[in-house]
């Protein structure tokens, strides 16, 4: 079951041929005697499908030298094939293309760092999310200002309460702040805003803080819980940023 030849496993590509065979849980080592690959079948083949999978089997492995050494794990993304946990890092800088400030920012709990990955990968159950798996909503508008179709776009940038919000955040941090028409314009104009490293932290910290209090507005209106009203979103912004800077930056 192992991605040991070709990059694939061979039940993968050679399904006929393993559903024939008489061990289906052995190791590598278990068929591989004098460079030779020993398989046990129910039956033999029958030709068609069968004999041309055969076929190509036999020419794969005919390519393959295998060593008489004990199997084991290997860890490919590092050169040495050692596991440091720093590769995990390496592995996912590959596949998130934004500014690596932003997800491995120390001073934001988890849990809103969390909410943010989710949002950087389109997975917060925004109505237009729900939609698109055919979960069903008494309405799919966005419940603040009844406009459109609500979308993660929508929320954060461009219902009337975030522009609002995103204008007052403007005034308090005394830059002005471009209207970003989705998230990959936030993240481009974060990776460059500030050479400073500690002011772009905070300026990472204020804009999170922002997407997280617009996103706890929002869920206070679609669940009606009456704990989190829109006069409380700017509030929650100013007191997120600090406690979060002042509290954990000097820890980390
Ligand atoms: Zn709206």
């Amino acid at each position: 079951m192992d991605r040991w030849c070709q990059g694939s496993i061979l039940r993968d590509l050679f399904t006929y041929i393993f559903y024939l065979d008489e061990n289906k849980q052995c190791l590598v080592i278990d068929k591989w005697h004098n460079n030779e690959w020993n398989c046990n079948r129910r039956r033999p083949v029958r030709g068609g499908i069968e004999v041309e999978q055969l076929d190509a089997l036999n020419s794969l492995l005919a390519q393959v030298s295998c060593s008489n050494l004990d199997e084991k794990w290997c860890w490919t993304i590092t050169s040495d094939q050692f596991f440091p946990a720093s590769s995990i890092r390496v592995l996912l800088d590959r596949s998130m293309d934004v500014c690596r400030n932003t997800y491995w920012n120390k001073v934001i709990p988890s849990k809103v760092l969390n909410f943010f990955l989710r949002l950087l990968l389109n997975r917060l159950p925004d109505k237009k999310n729900l939609q698109d798996r055919n979960i069903s909503c008494s309405s799919y508008t966005c419940l603040d200002c009844g406009f459109t179709l609500e979308d993660a776009n929508h929320v954060f940038f461009h219902c009337p309460t975030a522009t609002h919000v995103w204008s007052c955040i403007t005034m308090w941090v005394c830059i002005s702040l471009p209207r970003w028409k989705d998230l990959l314009d936030l993240m481009n104009w974060l990776a460059s805003a500030s050479p400073n490293p500690k002011k772009s932290l905070v300026l990472h910290c204020v804009c999170i803080a922002t997407l997280w209090s617009i996103w706890r507005f929002r869920n206070d209106i679609v669940f009606q819980t009456g704990l989190f009203k829109k006069s409380y979103i700017l509030d929650n912004i100013f007191v997120s940023s600090f406690d979060w800077f002042y509290a954990r930056y000097f820890f980390v």
